[in-house]
């Protein structure tokens, strides 16, 4: 099913996320935890993509299978900065014979040792790319507080407005741990023009190293309530794990509330995380 079409409903959604083992060694392990995952039912599941592009055939089986086995539709990750034209097509042509139909087109982050590509630059032209081969619902990413190379907020929106343009049904903000950022975004979002419908990213978390990972690699502001929160858990795995669970609840419980419909829950290839949220969300 097209995640535009379930974007479409009344009612709110709530889609997962896994990310593909980096080796085969792993592979078994990581699709056992999407399918405990896909087992709770969300909407749909997002599966990353490697950020070298190496790992596409795993992302592919883990997308194909919880589609077969759960008919959990599912949204596959693509990314262009590290591949050329030959090997985005060769994934294009997989993912349509593996009966995967929704996509998140994305740049990528850009290899310290620089672009490999001289395909693309930017996720527009992906998605121009998308657009033009083949019949894929087409999701992209946005940053409520500015992607991280951006020079200001409203370069990083204007830029956002061109990828809508170019052919997005949807986009799925980066991690925010409040959000007043969140509806601020989303009201610039509308003034700019910009009108597909917006899912929430929401990451559970569980660690303080999860944490500091996180945050350095996005940028994301972490607020000071937030920081004590993991100061005080920080040195106790289960309890910070329940900490962080209740955290990301209550954003979700505030954004339900709010009159936000559609929430991506960065579950990490975590099913216990994944139903502690559940457990306390309702679903309205
Ligand atoms: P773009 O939209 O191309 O933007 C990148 C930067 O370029 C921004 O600063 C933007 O303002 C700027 N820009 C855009 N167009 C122009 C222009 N014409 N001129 C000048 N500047 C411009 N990474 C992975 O490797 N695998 C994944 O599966 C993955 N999934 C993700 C899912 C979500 C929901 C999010 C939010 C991120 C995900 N990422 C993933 C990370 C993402 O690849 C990085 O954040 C990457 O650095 C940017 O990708 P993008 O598609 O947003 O890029």
């Amino acid at each position: 099913m097209r995640i535009s079409e379930l974007l479409k409903q009344e009612k709110a959604t709530f889609s997962m996320e896994v990310f593909p083992p980096k080796t085969s060694e792993k592979f078994t392990e990581t699709a056992e935890n999407a399918r405990k995952i896909a087992a709770l039912r969300p909407d749909f599941m997002s599966v990353t993509y490697g950020a070298g592009g190496g790992t596409g055939a795993f992302t592919t089986e883990i997308a194909a299978g919880i589609q077969r086995e759960f008919g959990v539709p599912t949204l596959a990750h693509l990314t262009c900065v590290s591949s050329g034209r030959e090997h985005v097509r060769e994934m294009l042509r997989l993912y349509r014979e593996n009966g995967i139909e929704n996509i998140l087109a994305l740049r990528g982050d850009i290899p310290a040792e620089g672009p490999v590509s001289t395909d693309y630059r930017y996720a527009a032209e992906l998605i121009r790319e998308i657009r033009e081969l083949g019949d894929f619902c087409v999701g992209g990413a946005c940053y409520p507080e500015g992607h991280i190379e951006a020079p200001s907020r409203k370069e990083d929106l204007k830029h956002l407005k061109e990828k809508v343009d170019a052919g997005l049904d949807f986009i799925t903000t980066q991690m925010f741990f409040n959000n007043d950022v969140f509806y601020n975004f989303l009201y610039r979002a509308r003034e700019a023009g910009i009108a597909v419908p917006v899912i929430a990213g929401i990451m559970p978390i569980t660690s303080p190293r999860q944490l500091k990972r996180s945050a350095a690699l996005s940028g994301t502001d972490v607020p000071q309530r937030f920081r004590a929160i993991v100061d005080f858990f920080g040195n106790s795995p289960e309890a910070m794990k329940q900490a962080g669970i209740v955290y990301a609840a209550e954003q979700i419980i505030d954004l339900l509330a709010n009159g936000i419909r559609h929430i991506h829950i960065y579950t990490m290839n975590k099913p216990d995380v994944a139903e502690g949220i559940l457990r306390i969300c309702p679903r309205g």
